[in-house]
């Protein structure tokens, strides 16, 4: 049984539609995938009826845009009632606040040299209610200012650079509290990723474990190197949480994420299924 629990398509910054994505997962030969776009569910039902019909088992997911002390933490949610008026309520805040900073970021751009228009990130974004970074990223590749969206992000775009406008996100343990709230299970992805490991240390996992009930952490990931998959996973054993494995795959918008690069364990999701039908 092959399980990825962390994938984007086109609904959010990914390069598939959710259509797409999952004949994509049913010919990598994945049983079990989980669709976890960026702050919205607009891609589910599709990607639920191809499943169906491809014999590939999508489980209902989001990535909720969360900070804890300035720094970007992402959540993911399994399960999630999304008519749960707190929490939507939260994703339109989110939604907002990528969308009002898209002006700033290009201003910034401009001022670097390497400016995009505003048509051209629109263009990226296409049907997608969550523009992103990624968008903006992908215009500078067309315009020829950068080769992909790496060297965006490296040089321009990630949290902290030259370009970088700071937007809302979701207290970290609000976050953990709404996705609960609304009966999902709540797993933080990549928490030791990209330097991550300083805003999230062993002591404030275990007090979001034992006082938000958060459910899991992403243990295998690409931003993840073998030193800390061996200590997060021991950690999460330690304090009970659920450690899981994802590709965190974008299509063609992020390389080395391959579906099915990193996958959870049967018994892992067995009891990811079990919590999730146990809140509906
Ligand atoms: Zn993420
Ligand atoms: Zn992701």
């Amino acid at each position: 049984m092959r399980i990825d629990l962390h994938t984007h398509s086109s609904t959010s910054d990914g390069t598939d539609t959710p259509d797409e994505l999952v004949r994509e997962a049913a010919r990598a030969g994945l049983d079990v995938v989980a669709l976890t776009d960026h702050d919205t569910f607009d891609g589910l039902d599709v990607a639920v009826a191809t499943g169906e019909e491809v014999g590939v088992q999508v489980v209902r997911g989001l990535e909720l845009s969360c900070a804890h002390r300035g720094a970007s933490v992402h959540l993911l949610g399994y399960g999630v009632d999304p008519a749960d008026p707190a929490l939507a309520g939260e994703m339109q805040r989110v939604r907002d606040g990528r969308e009002g900073r898209v002006a700033g970021v290009l201003a910034k751009l401009d001022a670097l040299g390497v400016g995009v228009s505003e048509e051209s990130v629109r263009r990226h974004v296409g049907d997608s209610p969550s523009v992103g970074r990624p968008h903006i990223a992908d215009a500078m590749v067309e315009a020829g200012h950068v080769v992909d969206r790496t060297e965006a992000f490296d040089r321009y775009l990630a949290d902290g650079g030259p370009a970088h406008v700071e937007r809302y996100a979701i207290p970290l343990a609000r976050g953990i509290d709404l996705v609960r709230g609304a009966s999902g299970v709540a797993v933080i992805a990549h928490p030791w990723g990209r330097g991550r490991e300083r805003v999230l240390p062993p002591d404030l996992l275990a007090q979001l474990a034992a006082e938000h009930a958060l459910d899991g952490v992403e243990v295998d990931h690409q931003d993840h190197d073998r030193d800390a998959r061996r200590r997060l996973r021991k950690l999460a054993t330690r304090l009970d949480l659920l450690g899981t494995g994802s590709s965190d795959y974008h299509g063609t918008g992020k390389t080395d994420h391959d579906l099915g690069c990193n996958t959870t364990a049967p018994e892992v999701f067995a009891e990811i299924s079990a919590r999730m039908a146990a809140r509906r």
